[in-house]
């Protein structure tokens, strides 16, 4: 259970933030911005709760960044890291050799994990997995006689990590354009956005036209060239993009038709986060590739790897060596982390609870703010949801009048949440969430009051600017 540690002596907020400007480049940030307006120094965790340098408190509905699945202040996983630390805090797997941790770990993901997977490759982090996904599933086509298959495709506006990999992989023009992205090998298709291109189709003729887009490509790029497909079930970072039904079946039976590979980012929607341990189940995908971080350790150690099905483990496994690898792959004390989280997870059946109580739940609470003058529409899967600021509303989601980019209301709306206790991240005027698994129903109650408390802050600082009716 959670602990109410001491609370520490409030630190010099100013001093830090000075600091802070002086010496820390922060990752994605506008750091002339960041400067003028101070960092806000978090200092504590206990629950769904954050409290800052200042001592104020804010509910955390983003699980910090997806990952804090069991909440914050759980003195078992710290109990389990102290242990580990103690014993070993480091031995690697590159020698014919391995650890305590790595291996149970192993054992109870390839017992998780839907049936066909019974190999796990680790690494550090979500990025790093997906550069490895690159490797290895080049690596198979190379073991299988089929050098020539080297192409992946993903889709634009998907998350999958800031490596050179992971980043080209994922579809942010905004990464691209920094840095020479995407590598060779990796294109893009258009991501199964209802809203943004779904006008005049029903959700469901959609999900079938948007997976039509792989086969496209399939056929222009020569189905003899491409190893694999990637995509994350729901797309996180992009603006919880939930897709229609009938879109992964779909993309599951043009893979199997060109007998290219399928892989599956399950960096945020794995570990309970849609109601299952993995949300291919729930999407019906059968990938043969895995990607999972975030959520195995609820982000208290960094630790991310790669499920590796049994059609692309049996090759790998004969094929030689395999050179690729970290220092940190299978690092124990994250591995030990790992397996007290999961053990949390299981005990407490919190993903039972997000698949049968609190997931539908808040499903139900959180569609309530789509009654609000300010929103277009507000959907959710399991515990990720996203509500769309708009203009004027319409009954036919198409018709919906945004407001001019330019204006970034997200931003403005996100600074009044941050304002008032919690914490939502804005994606242009998308607001999203996906809060610790372990929130109440009283929790959701509160949540969804204070976003709506939020959300008339905005509408009326919209007014007061001219921008709104
Ligand atoms: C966060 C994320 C990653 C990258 O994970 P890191 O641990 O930040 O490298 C990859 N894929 C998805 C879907 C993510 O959300």
């Amino acid at each position: 259970m959670t602990t109410t540690p001491t609370v520490p002596a409030l630190p010099d907020t100013a001093a830090l933030q000075q600091l802070d400007a002086a010496h820390y480049l922060h990752p994605f940030t506008d750091h002339a911005a960041l400067a003028q307006q101070g960092a806000r120094v978090m200092v504590r965790g206990d629950g769904i709760y954050l409290w800052d340098s200042e001592g104020r408190k804010v509910l955390d509905a983003m699980s910090g960044l997806w990952c804090v699945n069991v909440g914050y202040g759980r003195r078992s996983i710290t109990e389990a890291v102290a242990r580990q630390m103690d014993t070993l805090p480091f031995y690697n797997s590159f020698f014919n050799t391995t650890t305590i941790p790595a291996v149970q770990l192993a054992a109870k993901l390839a017992q998780l994990a839907p049936p066909g997977f019974h190999h796990v490759f680790y690494t550090g982090s979500g990025s790093e997995a997906n550069d490895t996904n690159v490797r290895m599933v080049r690596r198979y086509w190379d073991l299988q006689g089929q050098p020539e298959r080297t192409v992946i495709i993903s889709r634009r506006n998907a998350y999958h990590g800031s490596t050179m990999a992971g980043a080209s992989l994922g579809g942010m023009t905004g990464m691209h354009v920094q840095g020479g992205l995407p590598i060779p090998g990796i294109v893009h298709i258009e991501q199964p956005h209802y809203l943004e291109h779904g006008a005049g189709m029903t959700a469901e003729e959609f999900g079938v036209h948007a997976a039509s887009w792989l086969e496209e490509r399939i056929r222009e790029l020569g189905p003899d060239k491409v190893a694999a497909f990637i995509g994350e079930p729901v797309q996180g970072a992009g603006g919880v993009i939930i897709p229609p039904s009938t879109y992964w079946p779909e993309i599951g039976r043009i893979c199997d038709k060109y007998d290219v590979l399928l892989i599956a980012d399950e960096v945020i929607t794995g570990f309970g986060r849609l109601g299952r341990w993995f949300a291919s189940e729930l999407y019906g995908i059968r990938p043969d590739l895995i990607t999972f971080a975030k959520g195995v350790t609820s982000g208290y150690i960094p630790l991310g790897g790669v499920l590796v099905g049994d059609r692309v483990a049996n090759v790998l496994r004969r094929g030689g060596d395999f050179n690729h690898g970290f220092t940190y792959s299978g690092h124990p004390v994250a591995c030990a982390a790992a397996l007290e989280n999961i053990r949390i997870l299981e005990e407490e059946g919190l993903v039972e609870r997000v698949a049968n109580d609190t997931g539908p739940y808040l499903k139900a609470r959180f569609a309530t703010l789509a009654t609000h003058p300010l929103v277009g529409t507000a959907d959710s899967a399991g515990f990720m949801a996203g509500l769309n600021l708009v203009k004027r509303k319409a009954a036919t989601v198409h018709y919906q009048v945004r407001f001019d980019p330019v204006l970034r209301v997200g931003m403005l709306c996100r600074a009044h949440m941050f304002d008032n206790g919690i914490i939502m991240r804005a994606v242009g005027d998308r607001m999203i969430i996906a809060p610790p698994l372990v929130m109440t129903r009283a929790q959701i109650d509160e949540m969804v009051d204070r976003i709506r408390y939020c959300l008339d802050l905005t509408q009326a600082e919209l007014k007061a600017r001219g921008w709104l009716n």
